[in-house]
């Protein structure tokens, strides 16, 4: 099968690999149908993380069950599926919890947890940037899909991990309606982030990014615009409410967050947020923090390097704020989300910018890890089909603002 691989810094090349297969009766074999690039596949893709090379990228996936395993009883051949980045066993300490993003069977070291597909340090898994996908334990980790899959791949595929992951932030951060929130960074996850702070009532949304094309797509989902070139954040929210600040915040940029000149400081958007947020509110930290950094910069002190990041703690402990932080438990949320892309209340393909056959994973690596204007999001079809034309871009972008009659098309589950 043909699959996007990483040979090292910079490089992915689309070439033959061994075929996925059943190796367990729990597993389900899906051949992939669309598979997102992410923004954290850029960290592997910089060489930024202990990703061996030789392996397939991709932990976003959506495509059509071709094989399960004798163990599998729910899933059946036919069945659209799309599969939480996490990969977890359903039985373990963790998953007992719903911690499904903290499993501890399936990450093969002893001391640590989580796992996921084509993801440095979560486990062996090969990734769905290929034409099939092994799914460990298919019954709990695959979420099964209406009638309407074919044709909205393009929003479910998002339930994989950025929608989920978005609206983690929100939870951590604690969102309620009318809360005014401001979202540090518009790439995919800041934008998803931005769209389930809405969905859930906020008040007053902002998002700060120096990227212009991606504070368009916040501005036309709802959410106010901050460009941190020209504004300060903190300045912004602190103006509107009357000093005291944004009712909470979602951190989406993590470790590579840089200023617009382009110079990298972990510190950015934390210590932003902790200056914005109000006493006692929330913060979410989804943007991805690693333990260490093999790119990261020495001049510092070897700090981030090291994973350390200054963090203005006295301010937070001062202001009596809270932190959430971690990969999101996909399970948690992806029904729901699903239930509201399927009822025509939420429209996540708005951010979709490409779509892209596999083999031309290796140019969009580059163009996606570049911020060339305009590719927000980039989407691979292994299967060579794009969905574009039937679903994506069908006026509204708002949230709730289009009606999809599919809801009673769901197949629901127990
Ligand atoms: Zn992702
Ligand atoms: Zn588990």
């Amino acid at each position: 099968m043909k699959a996007a691989v990483y040979e090292g810094p910079r490089t992915v090349t689309v070439k033959d690999v061994p075929d996925a297969k059943v190796e367990h009766p729990g597993d389900i074999l899906v051949k992939i149908t669309t598979a997102n690039i992410c923004g954290s596949d850029l960290h592997m893709y910089e060489g930024r993380t202990s990703f061996e090379t030789g392996r397939t990228l991709g932990h976003e996936n959506l495509g059509q069950v071709v094989e399960v395993g004798k163990a599998v009883s729910k899933v059946k051949v036919g069945d659209w599926v799309v599969l939480p980045f996490n990969i977890a066993c359903g039985f373990c300490k963790q998953c007992e919890q719903g911690l499904t993003n903290y499993c501890l069977t399936m990450q093969p070291q002893p001391d640590m947890a989580g796992a996921a597909y084509g993801f440095a340090e979560m486990g062996p898994y090969q990734g769905g940037q290929a034409e099939l996908l092994r799914v460990p334990y298919g019954d709990f980790n695959a979420l099964r899909l209406g009638e309407d899959a074919p044709e909205r791949q393009l929003d479910y595929v998002m339930l994989a991990d950025i929608f989920p992951t978005g609206y983690h932030a929100t939870e951590m951060a604690g969102v309620k309606p009318g809360d005014q929130t401001l979202v540090y960074g518009a790439g995919p996850v800041g934008l998803m982030a931005a769209y389930s702070a809405i969905l859930r009532g906020a008040g007053r949304v902002w998002v700060a990014d120096h990227q212009p094309d991606r504070l368009r797509l916040a501005e036309e989902i709802g959410a106010i615009a901050i460009n941190t070139a020209e504004q300060d954040p903190a300045e912004v929210v602190k103006e509107a409410t009357l000093g005291l600040g944004a009712d909470n915040g979602c951190e989406c940029v993590g470790y590579q967050a840089h200023d617009p000149q382009g110079n990298e400081d972990a510190t950015l958007t934390m210590n932003g947020l902790i200056d914005s947020v109000r006493f006692t509110g929330g913060i979410g930290v989804v943007g991805v923090f690693l333990p260490e950094d093999p790119g990261g910069d020495e001049a510092q002190g070897g700090l981030e390097a090291q994973g350390k990041v200054p963090l203005d703690f006295g301010l937070l402990w001062f202001k009596g704020q809270h932190i959430g932080t971690g990969q999101a438990p996909v399970k948690r949320y992806n029904r729901a989300l699903r239930d509201l892309i399927a009822g025509g209340k939420a429209e996540p393909s708005f951010l979709v910018s490409h779509e892209l056959s596999l083999d031309e994973a290796s140019a969009a690596y580059e163009h996606f890890d570049n911020r060339d204007d305009g590719w927000t999001k980039v989407v691979l079809h292994p299967d060579g089909r794009s969905r574009r034309a039937s679903t994506a871009k069908r006026g509204s972008r708002s949230v709730g603002g289009s009606s999809h009659p599919t809801v009673q098309e769901l197949r629901r589950e127990a």
